[in-house]
């Protein structure tokens, strides 16, 4: 994909949320003389322009890495303090395409490397769970040292019970979803600074993902997940992209407020 030039941005000098500082772009081993762009500050106090910034964390996605560490050098070694993606975003004015961009590089790399281990319940062998939409899950260990098959439930940790593959239950009694439950019973919030939304569950799970997601109710609309990265807008549960096609941070989303969810998003693997 294209991504536009980077020479369109620059940074507002007034912006009072930004630390601008006089030293050298830290990400620069070789900063021109002519060079007066202007130089914000990091959390880790290292100094960048929006194209070094920018640059450097589109190099580290494309090799793989959606970790985004500072390579200044200091004392001769790497700074390699973690920048969250909400920082880089802020620190690289990123563009509506860029935040695309990062954005699904981030959680398609988050999903590749996202593990579900839990300990099998009949041996305490910790297993990998390789598909995220089935409860049911034989234990390799168990099913080869009583010769029979072990399956067992991933959800209440009792041998299965039932018809599978299942992604919400099995049939053993009080085998609930914790995360379901929350969404079903948890209060309502109102996001006070957005303009007439009415109350909304105070709960979300992340529409890529399934992360339970909360609002501090201040600010926009729209949260970025912890696990995945992805945003996405508490009121109507679309990605922040699609909901602002046809609404705007503070406003009432085109399709009202999503209500309560009734299953869980299940993150997958591209
Ligand atoms: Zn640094
Ligand atoms: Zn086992
Ligand atoms: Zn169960
Ligand atoms: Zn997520
Ligand atoms: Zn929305």
């Amino acid at each position: 994909m294209n991504l536009v030039d980077e020479e369109d941005k620059i940074y507002d000098p007034r912006d009072t949320t930004l630390t601008f500082v006089d030293s050298p772009d830290d990400l620069d081993p070789l900063p021109s003389e002519e060079d007066d762009s202007l130089r914000a500050q990091m959390s880790c106090g290292h100094a960048v322009t929006l194209e070094s910034l920018t640059g450097w964390c589109r190099s580290l996605l494309d090799q793989g890495n959606y970790v985004f560490k500072c390579p200044a050098l200091k004392d001769g070694e790497r700074c390699n303090a973690i920048w969250p993606y909400r920082e880089v975003r802020r620190l690289a004015a990123l563009t509506a395409e860029e935040i695309e961009y990062f954005e699904e590089n981030i959680a398609r790399l988050a999903a590749m490397e996202f593990c579900d281990f839990k300990a099998c319940p009949g041996c305490k062998t910790f297993l990998e769970r390789k598909d995220l939409t089935n409860l049911c899950v034989q234990c390799t260990v168990c099913t080869s040292d009583k010769k029979v098959a072990f399956q067992f439930c991933w959800q209440c940790f009792k041998p299965w019970k039932g018809r599978g593959p299942r992604s919400d239950r099995c049939d053993n009694e009080g085998c609930i979803n914790q995360d379901l439950e929350l969404l079903r019973t948890c209060k309502t919030t109102i996001l006070s600074q957005v303009q007439g939304v009415g109350p909304c569950p105070s709960i979300r799970a992340c529409p890529t993902c399934g992360q339970k997601t909360e609002h501090d109710t201040t600010g926009c609309k729209n949260v970025i997940c912890t696990r995945c990265q992805v945003e996405f807008c508490f009121v109507c549960l679309k990605r922040t992209r699609v909901c602002l096609q046809t609404s705007s941070h503070f406003n009432p989303c085109s399709e009202g407020i999503a209500p309560r969810q009734t299953s869980i998003p299940v993150w997958h693997r591209k």
